[in-house]
């Protein structure tokens, strides 16, 4: 089928790599010329596994354009996938996806054969409707249709959320919802072949289609994001009782998580979770709330918990160092999770601005992230181009994002680049420290669990 994409964001550009691989004619259209044109190059303008060998797998099926009206009328289904950030009041805003809607319904107005709209941004429950309003003042409610089809894939495993995902929502006019089915038939029936290091899940032959009606399936993804969010904050909250009694978060998430009811997964206490998603989408599904005349309190305690379990890690440091004045500090880690160079809402950027305000030194260091950081890390902060560098003479070391690298570092590394081997492990993924003489604290791991772990 012939398919537009409005965005080329880490949505929008794995949708239309995706669709292209499973062998659909996709224009991805951007307002950002440079985006579009380093596209055009053959260059991804994010970091993001594998979507780079898609591309180039993909490419003939594939046109990078900045006219949406062209692309528009040149498609069969036109998808949104436009950024929703947060306004200052936490209500999402929708001034990117009202252009891009409008813009694509006026350059409908010539065209004749159907098409089909859908929605993959996060967007408050009725936004659809007024993008549906906006057709039919238009007079086109004959030819275009409107479908929500909410987006579940995760940054860092992009590609392989969209080939291989939980399910496909779809929620809106019948004609809309078909044609998505169509679409998607190949991932529905994972009847394409597996791309190189994205190999099909053991078992996976079926992916549920779920049509719902369009409010539900708005509604959906910020339940969704919500719950994931509730999971975080619920564990880090067991694991500051943790620290307080003794207990290690570490055993007690692996003991609840072998629940089916519970499940394993978003059980890792931490820092708490930052991104381009979460955040919003909790502070969106609160203010979608309270106007809507709920006080959803459940909700408010999780984004709360997770504004204050950052300065766990910073906490930690204090007390171990006695004091963060003059001291020299090493952060391991600025993207809100490995494999991703995003830097939205990164507990990282919080981290340093907290030590900087207690007088550290510090420096910084990731794989991924270090060019998006240049222009984000307040002066003096030294961004360095190893992990090495960062650790070299440092008082203590903070892994704030567990890129795979971190947790290859050997204590031998550690003792001989610190000044002092003190490890502080905001993500509680350093197994490879205990044992040694390294010193280790975890988030939640109570100091009679340390204690017993070094001891090992
Ligand atoms: P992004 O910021 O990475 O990309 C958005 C792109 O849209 C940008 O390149 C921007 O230039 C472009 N754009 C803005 N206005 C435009 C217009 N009028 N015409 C053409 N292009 C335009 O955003 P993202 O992270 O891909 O997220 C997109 C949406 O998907 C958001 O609503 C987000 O909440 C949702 N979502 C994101 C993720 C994720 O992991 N990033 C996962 C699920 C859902």
């Amino acid at each position: 089928m012939r398919v537009a994409v409005i965005g080329t964001g880490y949505v929008g550009l794995t949708t239309g790599v995706s669709l292209a691989y499973l062998g659909h004619e996709v224009a991805c259209v951007d307002v950002d010329e440079d985006k579009i044109n380093r596209l055009r190059e053959g260059e991804l303008p994010f970091y993001e596994p594998l979507l780079g060998e898609m591309l180039a797998a993909s490419w003939p099926r594939l046109a990078f354009t900045t006219s949406l009206p062209e692309a528009a009328r040149g498609a069969e289904i036109v998808f949104f996938a436009v950024g929703t950030p947060a306004n200052a009041d936490g209500s999402p805003n929708l001034r990117y996806l009202t252009a891009a809607a409008l813009e694509t319904i006026s350059a409908l107005r010539d065209k004749s054969a159907p098409t089909v709209l859908v929605n993959k941004s996060t967007v408050p429950v009725g936004t659809g409707d007024l993008i549906g309003e906006e057709i039919r003042k238009a007079g086109l409610s004959h030819r275009v249709s409107l479908a929500s089809n909410p987006e579940f894939l995760r940054q860092g495993r992009a590609v392989r959320d969209t080939l291989y995902p939980e399910r496909i929502v779809a929620g809106g006019d019948e004609a809309a919802v078909d044609a998505l089915e169509r679409l998607y038939a190949d991932i529905l029936t994972q009847r394409f072949p597996e791309p190189a290091g994205a190999p099909r899940p053991a078992g996976l032959n079926r992916v549920p289609f779920v049509k719902v009606d369009r409010k539900s399936a708005e509604m959906s993804k910020y339940a969704a994001n919500a719950f994931l969010a509730m999971k975080i904050s619920f564990i880090n909250e067991i694991a500051n009782v943790c620290d307080r009694v003794g207990a290690d978060v570490r055993h007690v998430s692996e003991v609840i998580g072998l629940d089916p009811r519970i499940g394993p997964s978003f059980l890792q206490a931490g820092i708490g979770y930052g991104g381009s998603c979460f955040p919003k989408d909790t502070r969106a599904l609160q203010y979608i709330a309270d106007t809507n005349g709920y006080d959803f309190k459940l909700l408010s305690a999780v984004i709360e918990v997770n504004n204050a379990q950052r300065s766990t890690i910073v906490d930690k440091a204090r007390e171990a160092l006695r004091g963060l004045g003059g001291k020299s500090i090493a952060v391991l880690g600025l993207a809100f999770k490995p494999h991703t160079d995003d830097l939205r809402e990164a507990p990282s950027l919080w981290i340093i601005d907290a030590l900087l305000r207690e007088g550290a030194e510090v420096r910084v260091h990731d794989p991924a992230a270090a060019d998006k950081a240049r222009g984000l890390l307040p002066p003096g902060v030294r961004l360095a181009g190893s992990a090495a560098e960062a650790l070299r003479g440092a008082d203590a070391a903070l892994l704030v994002t567990e890129w795979p690298e971190y947790l290859e570092l050997t204590p031998d590394v550690l003792k001989s680049e610190m000044r002092n081997p003190l490890v502080i492990d905001g993500r509680n993924a350093l197994s490879v420290l205990e044992g040694t003489d390294v010193i280790y604290r975890g988030i939640g791991i109570g100091r009679t669990a340390e204690r017993a772990a070094v001891s090992k």
